[in-house]
Parts: C-alpha cells; structure tokens; sequence
C-alpha cells in the first residue's frame, strides 16, 4: 500500500495501547465484575421487544429522557453516544479541530489520541505533587488560544479527586476568554460520590461526560452521555453520525437507568472492596499505594515489567501505566469481586517474595 494516501496525522499515530489477556481474574479494565442477574434479565427482555428491522431514532430520546430525569437536567442538554470516548471525539472536532486540545498528563489517552489525529495543536500540562490540578499551568496555556480543555475528575489513571474549588476557577477563567469549551469527564463519578453539575448548570461553556461503562456495568453495550447547555448540545448533535445508537444500546440502557438500587449496591460493594484491597497493599513491603476515590488503585512497584509478568502467570490481568509521564512503576489493578481481590493480593505477595528471593 502507498502509505502517502493516509494523512500524516494517522499515520504518525500509534495504535491505541491495549493488550488484551484471556486470564481469568480480569483487572485491567475497571469494568464492574460481573452481570448483576436481575439487570441482565431485565436488559433481556427489553432487548426481545426491540423492533431490529426498524432504523433507531435519529438521537435515543427515550434513553437521552431518562438519563435527564436521573440527574434533573434538560432533556435537550442530554447527548447520548456510542460510549464516551466517541463524545471525546465529537468535542474535538467541535472545539478543538483547527485550534487547541488542553489537558493534563498523566491522564485519559484519548484526549490527546483525538487531538493528535484531528491535527488540533495538544497542549499538555503535567499533574502536580500527589497528581493535583495544576491550575495556574491550565489557565496560563488558555491566553492566545481557543479550544477545548478535558479534566477526567475523578483524575484517571491516578484515581485521585481533583480539587473541586481549583477546577471551578479553572472552568470560569475558560469560560471568561468566552473561546473555551471545559469537558469535565466524570467517568468514575458514582465511585467518589461528588459531581460538577452545578458548575455545569453555571457555566454554559462547561459539558460534564459520563458513561454507562463503569458503575452501571455497560461496558460491553457502549453508551455514554454528555450534559451541556442545551445549545451546546444542539451543534454536538450534528457532529454525531445519525442513528449511530442502535436499539440494542437504547434497550440495555433503560434497563440500567430503571434501577438506579442495582447500580447502587454495586457501587457500594465496589467502595468498601477498594478500601480493603489499598489498605492490603499498603501492607506489602515494597508497594506504594496512591489515593483513590474510583474502582481502581495505582500503585508502584520497583520492577513493574516483571510484577506485571508475574502476576499474568498467576492468572491475574492488571494494567501497566509505567510508559506515562510520571507514572514509573506504576500498575493499576481495578476493584474485582472479594475472591478476585483476594487472588490479585495472594499473587502480588507471592510475586514480590519471589522478586526478593531472586535478588539474594
Ligand atoms: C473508562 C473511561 C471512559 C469510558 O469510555 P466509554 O467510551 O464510555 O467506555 C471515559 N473516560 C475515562 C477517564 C475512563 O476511564
């Protein structure tokens, strides 16, 4: 093939990073564990009623009603897609085509795959100390320029909350240049138990992203949403494909958001796990573990390759985050069921006391 018929902004870019493993403790993902029965049984029964030889709606607006009751929000103000990421995308080309992408590193890599691939100018501005919000850095690189901002809050992959009072001033400065759209992505927002909704409802140039991936365990079905002002959502409408939500999607959907209680207690369950499994490893000597108020813990290791590789050959699937700006060491391992933390932590400390034997 003559590589010169795709643009240089693709080719440049690497695939994205996701090796997929068939171990049977899976953790790298942040996925929920498992099917909670009663909510496959009712995603079931929505999906035999749908009518698959008719196209969906132009826009799910069962799903988009639903999802604006849930959090008292206009209906027009809710953009459903294909999972977040896709709405990643439709803000860059948005906002960010043709001007600027600004966000932070270490964080979500889609945010600068978009920017890069869409050819918007990337500016990165890196954590500050414990992974904070380095506002002064984001509201310096807002002069002279126009574009969109994405903040993951809670932080991702460093699972730590964002200060809320920094990212106000932050989105407010944004929105001050009145050449600025913040995308505030709250993917693990369930976990941690706070939102920026208000600062949304404030600030008509501030969109907040969620994703039935995570807490609602939809991972397999793509869906995710974003809640602008209702104009905003309006020109992000036209950016979409038409009908890209299939009925399949919309049906697994309202199964979820009629039983926000299931979601609930999963999400519960998820946090009293998190809290057992950091203060486990806080225990393992050689371990650092950072803050998190999501369904994932980072922590660092000396020797991340080899914990990684070990843990694999015990048959536990974790995520290396090593190769990221300020991330050496690091691994991130999601909250599983208790039986899946318990073999994630027995083969993390067997792998360590090899490690250590090894090394005299
Ligand atoms: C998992 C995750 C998402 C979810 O993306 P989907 O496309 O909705 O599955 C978005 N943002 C962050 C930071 C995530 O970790």
């Amino acid at each position: 093939m003559d590589e010169m018929v795709i643009r240089d902004e693709v080719r440049r870019l690497p695939a994205y990073r996701f090796a997929h493993h068939d171990q049977p403790v899976k953790l790298d993902q942040n996925e929920a564990p498992d099917d909670a029965p009663e909510l496959a049984r009712a995603v079931a029964e929505r999906v035999a009623a749908a009518a698959l030889n008719r196209y969906p709606g132009l826009h799910p607006v069962e799903l988009e009603r639903a999802i604006a009751a849930r959090h008292g929000w206009p209906e027009d103000g809710v953009v459903v897609a294909n999972g977040s990421n896709v709405l990643i995308q439709a803000l860059v080309v948005a906002a960010g085509l043709g001007r600027s992408v600004l966000t932070v590193a270490p964080t979500f890599a889609v945010y600068a795959s978009q920017a890069r691939l869409l050819g918007a100018d990337l500016v990165e501005v890196p954590l500050g100390p414990g992974f904070a919000l380095p506002e002064d850095g984001l509201v310096a690189a807002l002069a002279d320029r126009s574009g969109v901002a994405f903040l993951a809050d809670p932080a991702a992959p460093t699972g730590n909350a964002l200060d809320s009072a920094g990212l106000a001033r932050f989105a407010r400065a944004a929105h001050a240049t009145g050449g600025w759209l913040t995308a505030i992505d709250e993917a693990y927002a369930e976990y941690a138990g706070y939102d920026h909704l208000d600062l949304a409802r404030e600030l008509s140039s501030v969109v907040v992203l969620r994703t039935l991936s995570k807490a609602a365990g939809l991972a397999g079905a793509r869906l995710g949403y974003l809640l602008a002002h209702p104009d905003l959502a309006a020109h992000l409408r036209k950016v979409l494909l038409p009908f890209c939500v299939g009925s399949l999607q919309v049906a697994a959907g309202l199964a979820v958001l009629e039983r926000p209680d299931l979601v609930a207690a999963r999400v519960d369950a998820a946090r009293r796990e998190r809290v057992r499994v950091a203060a486990a490893l806080r225990e393992l000597p050689g371990v650092t573990v950072h803050d998190s108020v999501t369904n994932f813990l980072l922590f660092t290791v000396d020797d991340p390759a080899a914990v990684h590789a070990g843990l694999l050959a015990r048959g536990v699937v974790v995520r290396r985050q090593d190769h990221l700006a300020g991330l050496a060491g690091c691994l991130r391992v999601s909250v599983g069921l208790p039986a899946e933390n318990d073999a994630f932590l027995t083969s993390l400390a067997d792998v360590l006391a090899h490690e250590v034997a090894a090394r005299g």
